[in-house]
């Protein structure tokens, strides 16, 4: 078991320095956050610490800046929301390394919030570099890592400073993450449903390896169906068919025998573009010469009375090209069904990056019991994969 923020006693907070790994890998545009849910995300962590006197000093990385100082991936605009949200001066620490850096963040006082500068700006933090780790480490008394997004990588700031800074506990984010896709997807109220999509089956295999023994059905959708049907030996057109993956669709096919249910049709175009003229195929169907880019509206029904018997739903990846109207129809009528299966008590968790941004353009975030954060990191942690910046943290007996 992690050891939560939330154990620890007073005396561990009050005046300490708290250093807190964030994921505040938020997309900006011309110097603007235009996206805010991982900033709004670690408050609660944030706010908690400066409730109970702690001072805190934030430490994320931004994109992928290789190492080399690069002001396009700057976390100053992220400072500007996190003041704006927090309703507090922010200090923003340029330079994470030496001595008159240090002195910035214990200067802080009671409460007192400090960002460092994007992390990855130094070579050291994604070689995980025992110096860089030692030098970070001065920032803090104590180590807190809400950075659920961050986890799966072994970098300086996610896994080493773990070592050297203790306690090392999980924030409130990170908990809440382990809560929702570890301990309730161990022990599901059934049944328990997995909705599977998105691009390619080569991303998922597996993700659906370690679901498969776990799960009552599991209903797929996306490009990954075609693959699927290219394995049935049906015809694929022009779909995004993963050639190479077609044995082993066929044996994942045998062996998930009748939890696996295929689409029953798709919608179909000539190409790929907004607002372009598609037709409703049955899966048998499929013309020569188009794409499959969505489920169709029967099959979206037939994963909707699926989703609304269920009492856990898990769900990753889009059921097709969502990002391009007309073929959205197909995700946003699973949305919908999550939607309504979370107001009558089942539980409603989604994965994956995409997955996230397709709940987000619905509307229906708050509608779900727990959309992840993590991206990439939820998909490793529900392969269950050890995650290095879980496992460095602090862990209490059960
Ligand atoms: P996540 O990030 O939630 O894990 P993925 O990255 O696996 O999801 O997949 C998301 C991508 O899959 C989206 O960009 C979407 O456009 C694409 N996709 C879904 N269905 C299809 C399809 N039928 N053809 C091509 N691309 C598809
Ligand atoms: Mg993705």
């Amino acid at each position: 078991m992690l050891r939560a923020l939330e154990s620890l006693d007073a005396m561990h907070l009050e005046g300490q320095r708290a250093l807190v790994r964030v994921d505040f890998n938020c997309p900006i545009a011309e110097g603007h956050v235009t996206d805010a849910t991982r900033i709004r995300a670690a408050l609660k962590t944030i706010t908690y610490l400066r409730d109970h006197g702690a001072r805190v000093v934030l430490v994320s990385h931004l994109g992928r800046p290789k190492g080399k100082v690069n002001q396009d991936f700057s976390l100053a605009p992220v400072r500007d929301t996190l003041e704006h949200l927090l309703g507090t001066p922010v200090t923003f620490i340029r330079d994470a390394l030496g001595e008159q850096t240090v002195a910035a963040s214990r200067r802080l006082p009671r409460g007192g919030i400090a960002l460092l500068e994007n992390i990855r700006f130094n070579a050291g933090e994604e070689l995980n570099d025992a110096a860089f780790a030692a030098t970070l480490a001065l920032h803090g008394d104590f180590f807190v890592n809400d950075a659920f997004g961050a986890a799966h990588r072994a970098h300086a700031s996610t896994e080493g400073v773990a070592h050297l800074l203790k306690p090392a506990v999980a924030g409130f984010l990170m908990m809440r993450e382990v809560h929702f896709l570890g301990e309730t997807l161990a022990k599901p109220k059934r049944p328990f449903v997995t909705i599977l999509g998105g691009a390619k089956i080569s991303g998922k295999i597996d993700l659906l390896d370690a679901l498969l023994p776990k799960v009552d059905t599991i209903l797929v959708g996306g490009a990954m169906a075609c693959t699927f049907f290219r394995a049935m030996g049906l015809e694929t057109g022009t779909s995004l068919v993963e050639e190479d993956r077609v044995d082993l669709a066929r044996e994942l096919l045998d062996r998930a025998g009748k939890k696996l249910i295929l689409p029953k049709g798709g919608i179909v175009a000539a190409e790929l573009l907004g607002g372009v003229t598609c037709q409703v195929a049955s899966r048998d169907q499929i013309p020569a010469g188009f794409g499959v880019y969505d489920i169709d509206p029967q099959t979206v029904e037939i994963f909707g009375a699926h989703i609304g018997r269920a009492k856990t739903v898990l769900w990753n990846g889009p059921m097709g090209v969502f990002e391009t109207p007309p073929f959205h129809l197909g995700t946003m009528g699973i949305a919908q069904a999550m939607a309504a299966a979370t107001e009558r008590g089942c539980v409603t968790i989604v994965g994956g990056g995409d997955s996230a941004a397709a709940v987000a353009a619905a509307g229906l975030e708050d509608r779900m019991t727990h959309v992840s954060t993590g991206g990439g990191a939820s998909l490793e942690f529900l392969e269950g994969r050890p995650l290095p910046g879980l496992v460095a943290l602090h862990q209490d007996q059960p």
